[in-house]
């Protein structure tokens, strides 16, 4: 059984948060956007906007169907509005005390029927589900960066997700044109698993002294036919973000093997948090980027 949602309420508008908004308005629901800061929320709309003139520019949508997903869209800091929605996606930085925090002040809002999501990419779906008052009806979809690019969606169940829950919301991610890939709630689930290990395996590579941010990025990029090398992908991701994973994988899975390395913490320590900070690996006020090591 599946319920149809025509609305939805995502919190955080930061690099993950507008690019569902965005998705979510094309595939004709209303959005409600919201986000503590004010200039989050202004940064994502002109964003949004952007993404969608491109689009049209390249002929992919027509200026009608820009406009409408526009109007779509609408920004709040009243989390009233967010809880008025069908379907809540939870998009704010990535630690468990503030995602927590968020459910607190959002719960008493949220309407009976009102599904509840987190983007995150890596903490226990089941531990924030057993936070709220619906762990039937809250569940994990994991959106890859950029969102309105990327084809995938992992859905995470918690222990306590219905059927229904999780059925409404693999239909949402084939109504918005994705492809959902079912990982159990373990620390980071499939894709961080796997790929943010190889990026804190690089930044090691880096501290180490074996290759400079260049040739790593290169080595990868030629050696392995990767679009991306791990350096470049981790700014493109956030090294906060990066870090924040490695955290989860250490502490959740006890094994030493997930340590992060100490000079990602160093960079995430000086604000050097990749892309969205204009520095990590590179200093992005240069075209091309300048690495910094
Ligand atoms: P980001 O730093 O770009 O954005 C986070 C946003 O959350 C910011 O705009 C911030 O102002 C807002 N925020 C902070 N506290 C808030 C609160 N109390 N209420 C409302 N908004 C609040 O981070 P991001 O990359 O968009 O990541 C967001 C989430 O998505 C994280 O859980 C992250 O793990 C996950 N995610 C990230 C990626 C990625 O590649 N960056 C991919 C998949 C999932």
């Amino acid at each position: 059984m599946t319920t149809t949602i025509r609305s939805t309420g995502v919190i955080g508008a930061g690099q993950m948060g507008n690019g569902i908004a965005q998705v979510m308005a094309q595939a004709g629901m209303d959005v409600v956007l919201s986000d503590i800061s004010a200039d989050a929320l202004s940064t994502a709309m002109a964003l949004i906007r952007r993404n969608l003139d491109r689009q049209v520019e390249r002929e992919k949508i027509t200026a009608d169907d820009r406009d409408q997903a526009l109007a779509r869209i609408s920004t709040t800091h009243d989390m009233a509005r967010v809880g008025a929605t069908d379907l809540v996606i939870e998009a704010a930085t990535e630690n468990e005390a503030l995602k927590l925090r968020i459910f607190e002040d959002l719960m008493p809002h949220l309407q009976e029927h009102t599904f509840l999501t987190t983007n995150t990419s890596s903490i226990s779906v089941t531990r924030l589900a057993s936070a709220t008052d619906r762990p039937d009806r809250f569940m994990g979809i994991h959106f890859m960066n950029p969102v309105p690019v990327m084809k995938l969606v992992e859905l995470i169940r918690g222990l306590s997700t219905s059927n229904e829950t999780f059925d409404t919301i693999n239909e949402v991610v084939r109504r918005i044109g994705k492809t959902a890939a079912v990982a159990e709630d373990y620390p980071a689930f499939i894709v961080n698993r796997i790929l943010v290990p190889m990026i804190n395996e690089a930044v090691y590579t880096l501290f180490e002294g074996v290759g400079c941010v260049s040739s790593i990025d290169q080595a990868m990029k030629l050696g392995a036919n990767h679009p991306m090398g791990p350096l470049e992908l981790g700014d493109f991701i956030g090294l906060d973000t990066c870090l924040a994973v490695m955290n989860v994988l250490y502490h959740g899975l006890s094994d030493s093997k997930y340590r992060p390395c100490p000079l990602l913490v160093k960079y995430v320590e000086a604000g050097w948090t990749g892309r969205k900070a204009g520095r990590g690996f590179y200093d992005y006020s240069t075209v091309p980027p300048t690495p910094t090591r």
